[in-house]
């Protein structure tokens, strides 16, 4: 057997991409064309696939890395007769919703011709945000429709495990943050007694309302739910294995659904980190948000808006925790400088923010998890924590539903490619979600959902938003929408921005919280709005009149013209609209050129 230097082959435009994953390990055998590596650059996350099979001998990358076209990434003993071309590197998850499926083979798709027990004209496999929302749609515009959910309320991850019980805990621990300041003001409270059952009912109460209300609508709609986890048999058909309990307790029943259509909205889940140990102390968002107890010493792997928004709740309700993150900054997508405002307000929450640093390895030990690092801030010292949230990401589900028997493609990461109607490959098959794309998002998801639904019908629908905003329920919080200045330079993007500081904010000032900022980007030709960011409270629910703005395509004037009401943080946006123009009379003078 021959040695052989796997190298990074031609990915595009890219150069410098950061490893998020590196997919084997030193001894592995491995086929051609399977993964070797997981990049994601700021538009994209790509596999890199072997150009030869063979066992690997070392691998230089490591995660956090950046490569380029002709990095070295392994050595291998290859095969024989297995050296060919490098494979092109596919993208799999662009923002939604393109296009995000490796070039795989058509799958082979199969025929049932066995009993039915549910007959309909929409399926909807999935009944998180996406699903119920094109279920509800589907039913709205007349068609018959059936969800299929493994689980016993509808909701998905948003509702159950996700946007929903984050928001309550954070809501509650906004409330017990402001009471603290409220001595500057000449109130005091006593120390907070936290009752954590009770806390935890409150959060599951919220899910309950909400969910329960998802069933009255479905029923008031006349949507079927079949219980169960669905699989597909072929183009038509999907085996339902029933489910019970509040999980899903597999009762060993199988029934099958006849659909005209379908749209998948099977979602997300969360990334696990290969070499972590099983152990109850280590859990997921999902685990977190049970707050089963409040750990003296946490870690949140991963400094992205799911970690930084529970590493919030933690730290007011009592916990220490260091934050470990393998990029150079957190919270990635957002603009640095609305991340500066919240990393400043921030600074003594944490104990330790450690940036170009990964968890390398973890050991179960009978006082805590002993966490070693590794990177340009780990600490010398293996760390011991009493509980790990890995916070890394989240994978699509799409490999999990026999997609293939339908004949529809699924890309090796689980994303299913769709056009802009959120159709698949197989014309009667749509997509939605989190298994089409990034952003992973409920209001992204929401609106796929529409649209497949009215495309099934016929309509003329296509998704062809201009922007899906993103927030980070923080303290403060930190929003965006379109496009980033940061995007704008590397896209070579003429703009003119307009700040508006809160530190000129009655509002903000009135409410002690004015470190924050509103700024509106234009497109320096056209003068329209094409981008937006705001740091600062309520940030996530001011960001709205910005991504109606540049949906309307609206130009400062529009914006800096409109009467918003006073004293509030939304009219920082209009002011931010006649900064823009230079003549914002809440503003110091612009000095004359
Ligand atoms: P999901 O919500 O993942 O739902 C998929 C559903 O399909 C699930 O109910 C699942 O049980 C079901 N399913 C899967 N496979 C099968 C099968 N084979 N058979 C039957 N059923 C199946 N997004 C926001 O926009 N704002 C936020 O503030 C926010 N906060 C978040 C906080 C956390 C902690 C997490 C984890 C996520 C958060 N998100 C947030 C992301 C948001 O939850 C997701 O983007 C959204 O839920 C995706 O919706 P979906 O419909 O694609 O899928």
């Amino acid at each position: 057997m021959a040695k052989q230097t796997i190298l990074v082959p031609d990915i595009g435009d890219y150069s410098d991409v950061p490893v998020i994953e590196v997919l084997v390990k030193v001894g592995d055998v491995i086929e051609k064309e399977q993964p070797l590596l997981v990049l994601e650059s700021d538009k994209a996350t790509m596999e890199v696939p072997a150009d030869a099979s063979g066992t690997i001998t070392s691998i230089t990358v490591k995660l956090g890395d950046k490569v380029s076209k002709g990095s070295v990434i392994a050595e291998i003993e290859a095969s024989a007769g297995a050296a060919k071309p490098a494979p092109a590197v596919a993208p799999i998850a662009a923002p939604a919703p393109a296009a995000v499926s490796a070039p795989v083979a058509a799958p082979k798709a199969g025929q049932h011709s066995g009993k039915v027990d549910h007959e309909c004209e929409v399926l909807v496999l999935g009944a998180g945000p996406g699903g119920y929302s094109a279920a509800f749609r589907s039913a709205d515009l007349g068609m018959n429709t059936i969800i299929v959910e493994r689980y016993a309320t509808l909701g998905g991850v948003c509702l159950n495990v996700g946007c929903i019980p984050s928001k309550a805990l954070l809501h509650t621990t906004s409330v017990m943050d402001e009471v603290k300041t409220m001595a500057k003001h000449g109130i005091t409270f006593g120390a907070p007694k936290i009752e954590i059952d009770q806390l935890r009912g409150y959060k599951d109460s919220v899910i309950a309302k909400l969910t329960g209300g998802l069933a009255g609508m479905a029923k008031a709609r006349k949507v079927k739910v079949v219980r169960g986890l669905g699989r597909f048999l072929d183009a038509n058909h999907v085996e339902v294995e029933l489910t019970d309990g509040t999980g899903q307790d597999l009762t060993g029943k199988k029934e099958v659904v006849h659909f005209q259509k379908a749209i998948i909205a099977a979602g997300s889940q969360p990334v696990k980190l290969p070499f972590l140990p099983e152990d109850p102390r280590i859990v997921d968002s999902t685990g977190a948000l049970l707050l089963k107890s409040i750990p003296k010493r946490m870690l949140v792997i991963g400094g992205g808006i799911i970690g930084l928004e529970m590493a919030t709740v933690y730290s007011t309700l009592g916990s220490r925790i260091d934050i470990a993150e393998m990029m150079d900054g957190l919270m990635a997508g957002a603009d640095r400088d609305l991340e500066k405002v919240w990393e400043k307000f921030n600074a003594g929450r944490f104990e330790k923010i450690m940036l170009k640093t990964r968890a390398a390895k973890a050991e179960v030990k009978p006082d805590g998890i002993q966490v070693t690092f590794e990177g340009e801030n780990a600490p010398a010292e293996p760390q011991t924590y009493d509980l790990v949230l890995v916070a890394v990401g989240r994978t699509p589900n799409g490999k999990k539903i026999d997609a293939g028997l339908a004949g529809v493609q699924v890309d090796e990461r689980g994303f299913i490619s769709v056009d802009k109607q959120m159709r698949t490959n197989v014309p009667n098959i749509f997509a939605i979600g989190d298994l089409v794309g990034q952003p992973m998002l409920a209001h992204k998801a929401v609106h796929e959902g529409h649209v497949a639904a009215e495309a099934a019908f016929g309509e003329k629908s296509y998704f062809d938003a201009k922007q899906i905003p993103s927030v980070a329920y923080t303290d403060p919080e930190v929003a965006w929408a379109g496009l980033t200045e940061e995007q704008c330079k590397s896209q070579g993007i003429a703009y003119e921005k307009g700040l508006f500081p809160w530190a000129a904010s009655g509002r903000a000032i009135a409410n002690g919280r004015d470190e924050g900022f509103t700024k509106l980007i234009f497109d320096a030709n056209t003068h329209r709005i094409i981008g937006g960011g705001i740091v600062g409270t309520h940030a996530g629910d001011l960001i709205g009149e910005v991504c109606l703005a540049i949906e309307m395509g609206a130009d400062a004037v529009d914006i800096g013209k409109t009467i918003h009401p006073h004293p509030t943080l939304g009219e920082s946006v209009g002011l931010a609209a006649e900064a823009a123009h230079g003549h914002c009379t809440d503003l110091p003078p612009v000095k004359k050129k």
